[in-house]
C-alpha cells in the first residue's frame, strides 16, 4: 500500500484531489483536456494509457494504404494535452472502485499502484472475435498501429510473392485478400487497401488486378445513413470489389475462407477480420451493471452506486436521449462528445461550474473511400465523390488534435509522388494477435529483458508502490512473441506462416 493510498489523498490534507483517467484515446485525452481547462493546477490529473499518444484511428486505414506515416496519426499525449495533466504510461489491471484504488504495469513489467478521489473510465474497446473456427488463428485485426503496419507491409509481400510465383492457383491466393465485416472500418479498409494493391500489382509487372471480396453480413455501413450506405457499395462495386452482403464466413484455414451461404470456399493469404469491437475486458470484473459489456451509466456518465466514477466512450452504455431507450454508438464523435462532458462533470463533482447531462445532435458523417472518392453527409447535406472527399479530409483535419500539417503534407505528397513500398517487416505476425486485450502495443515486452525489476526506477508518482517485476504478458502476448524464434516470419502454423 502507498504512502498516498493509506493517507486517503485529496482535499482534506490540503493536497489537490487526484482524479485518474484510464485511457488516452477519444474520451480519455478530451476527458483530460476539458477537466484541465476547467481546474488547471487544482487538481491533480493522470492519464494511464499503454501508449503516449492518442490514436486518431478513423485515418488508419491510410496508414495500411501507405498514404500516411503512422506517426501522423499518433499524437503524443504531452505535445497535446495541458502540461497538468500527467501520462502514466501503463496498461490499468487492477480496480477497486470501493477502496478507490487503481493498479497498472508499466511497460517494462513494474506494477503501480495509486489512490484517486475521481475516477474516469475511457478505456474504448477491443476486437470481437466470434467463436468462427480457424479465426483466431488466421485473421488479422484492425485497431492499432501495429495491425495497420503489419498490413502494409503483409499486402507488399503477397504481391512481390505472387509476382515470382509460377503456380497460378497460389499466386491468385496471394492476390486475394477477403475482409469480414462491412462496418466503417471494413469498409475503408477495403476501398484504400484495394486501390493500393492495384497500383503495387501494376508496378511489379502483374497483369491481373489483385481481388479483394468484402463479406458482410448485412449491407455495408448498414448502421449508418441509407445515402452513406447505397454509396459505398456502389462505389466498391464499380471499382470491381467482389461484395458479398448478407454473407458469412464460417471457417478459415491456412489457404483460405469457407463462406457460409454458398460454401463457396475461397483460396487466399490475406483475412481481415473487422466484425465490430466489444468493450476493453478491463470491465469485466468490476461487479457493475453492464449492457453489452459496456458499463451502464446515468445520463451525466456517472456509474450507478459509485458517485466518483465515471465513464465514456466505446467502454460505457450512455443513454441516448436522442433514441429512448437505446444507448449511444460506439463512435469517435460520440466517445470525443462524451469525454468532454466526463471532464466537465468531474469538475462539477469537485465544485467547479455545474453538471450537465450527455445529449448529442448528429452532425453527419463521412466515409473515406479511398482516391477521390467519398461518401458524407455534414448537418444533413448529402454528399458523393470529390465534394465529400474535401468535407471529410477538411473534417478529419479539423477533429485531429495536432499533426494536422504533417499529414495535409502527406495527402500533397500521395498525389504527387508514387507510394513507397519499402517492406521493413519491423511488425511481425506473432506481435499482432486478433484475440488481444491491447491491439494499440506490439505485442511483447518493452523493457531490458534482465535484471530485477524492482531495482529500476519508481513510477511517475512517488511513494506509488511497485508491487511486482513480471514481464507483462497480456491476453494473445506469449513469451514466444517476446523470443527471436518467435518473431521470425514463418515459424507459426498460423499467420506467421502466410
Ligand atoms: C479502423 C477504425 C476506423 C474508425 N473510423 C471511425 C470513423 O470514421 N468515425 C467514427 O465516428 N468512429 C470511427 N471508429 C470508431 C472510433 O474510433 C471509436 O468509437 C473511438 O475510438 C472510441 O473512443 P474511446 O476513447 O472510447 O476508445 P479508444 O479511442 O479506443 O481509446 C481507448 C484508450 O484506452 C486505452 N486502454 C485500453 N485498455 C486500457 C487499460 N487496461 N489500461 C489503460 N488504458 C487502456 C487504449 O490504449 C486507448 O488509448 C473507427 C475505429 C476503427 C478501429
Amino acid at each position: 500500500m502507498t504512502e498516498e493510498t493509506r493517507r486517503g489523498g485529496g482535499a482534506e490534507d490540503g493536497r489537490p484531489p487526484k482524479v485518474v483517467i484510464v485511457g488516452g484515446g477519444f474520451a480519455g485525452f478530451q476527458a483530460a483536456r476539458s477537466l484541465a481547462k476547467r481546474m488547471g493546477d487544482e487538481v491533480d490529473i493522470v492519464l494511464v494509457s499503454p501508449t503516449n499518444y492518442f490514436l486518431y484511428l478513423p485515418l488508419l486505414p491510410e496508414v495500411a494504404a501507405g498514404i500516411l506515416e503512422p506517426r501522423r496519426i499518433s499524437v503524443a499525449l504531452a505535445a497535446a494535452l495541458p502540461r497538468c495533466v500527467r501520462h502514466a504510461p501503463g496498461e490499468v489491471d487492477e480496480l477497486d472502485l470501493d477502496g478507490h484504488t487503481i493498479g497498472w504495469l508499466d511497460p517494462e513489467g513494474v506494477h503501480h499502484e495509486a489512490h484517486w478521489d475521481r475516477l474516469v473510465i475511457a478505456a474504448g474497446s477491443v476486437h470481437k472475435v466470434l467463436p468462427v473456427p480457424g479465426v483466431t488463428e488466421y485473421a488479422q485485426g484492425f485497431r492499432g498501429v501495429p495491425e495497420a503496419l503489419y498490413l502494409r507491409d503483409h499486402l507488399i509481400r503477397q504481391v512481390e510473392l505472387a509476382a515470382m510465383c509460377e503456380d497460378p492457383e497460389e499466386r491468385a491466393a496471394r492476390l486475394t485478400v477477403v475482409v469480414v465485416g462491412g462496418g466503417y472500418t471494413g469498409t475503408e479498409v477495403t476501398a484504400q487497401g484495394y486501390l493500393f494493391t492495384k497500383e503495387l500489382a501494376a508496378s511489379r509487372g502483374l497483369e491481373e488486378v489483385p481481388r479483394w471480396v468484402l463479406v458482410s453480413r448485412g449491407e455495408i455501413l448498414a448502421g449508418l445513413a441509407g445515402h452513406l450506405s447505397r454509396n459505398a457499395d456502389r462505389v466498391l462495386r464499380e471499382r470491381g470489389v467482389d461484395v458479398r452482403t448478407h454473407e458469412e464466413v464460417d471457417e478459415a484455414t491456412g489457404d483460405g475462407v469457407r463462406l457460409s451461404s454458398s460454401g463457396e470456399h475461397i483460396p487466399t493469404r490475406t483475412l481481415l477480420w473487422c466484425v465490430g469491437v466489444r468493450p476493453d475486458p478491463l470491465i469485466d470484473d468490476l461487479g457493475v451493471q453492464v449492457e453489452q459489456g459496456r458499463m451502464v451509466v446515468d445520463t451525466r456518465l456517472r456509474v450507478p452506486d459509485h458517485p466518483h466514477v465515471f465513464a465514456c466512450g466505446d467502454a460505457a452504455a450512455v443513454p441516448d436521449r436522442a433514441r429512448p431507450g437505446e444507448y449511444t454508438a460506439m463512435t469517435a464523435q460520440h466517445a470525443e462528445r462524451q469525454g468532454r462532458l466526463a471532464g466537465r462533470n468531474v469538475a462539477a463533482s469537485l465544485g467547479t461550474g455545474r453538471s450537465r447531462t450527455y445529449k448529442h445532435r448528429d452532425l453527419g458523417f463521412v466515409v473515406d473511400l479511398g482516391g477521390f472518392d467519398a461518401a458524407a453527409n455534414p448537418l444533413g447535406v448529402r454528399l458523393t465523390g470529390f465534394p465529400a472527399h474535401v468535407v471529410a479530409r477538411g473534417y478529419h483535419l479539423i477533429s485531429m488534435p495536432g499533426n494536422r500539417v504533417r499529414t495535409a503534407v502527406d495527402w500533397f505528397l500521395d498525389v504527387a509522388l508514387p507510394r513507397q513500398t519499402a517492406q521493413l517487416g519491423l511488425v511481425r505476425s506473432p506481435a499482432v494477435p486478433l484475440d488481444s486485450a491491447s491491439p494499440e502495443v506490439p505485442q511483447h515486452g518493452l523493457g531490458f529483458p534482465h535484471g530485477p525489476a524492482s531495482t529500476r526506477e519508481s513510477g511517475p508518482e512517488a511513494g506509488e508502490v511497485q508491487s511486482s517485476g513480471t514481464f507483462p504478458g497480456r491476453s494473445g502476448g506469449s513469451a514466444e512473441a517476446a523470443s527471436p524464434e518467435g518473431s521470425v516470419e514463418g515459424s507459426s502454423p498460423a499467420r506467421g506462416a502466410r
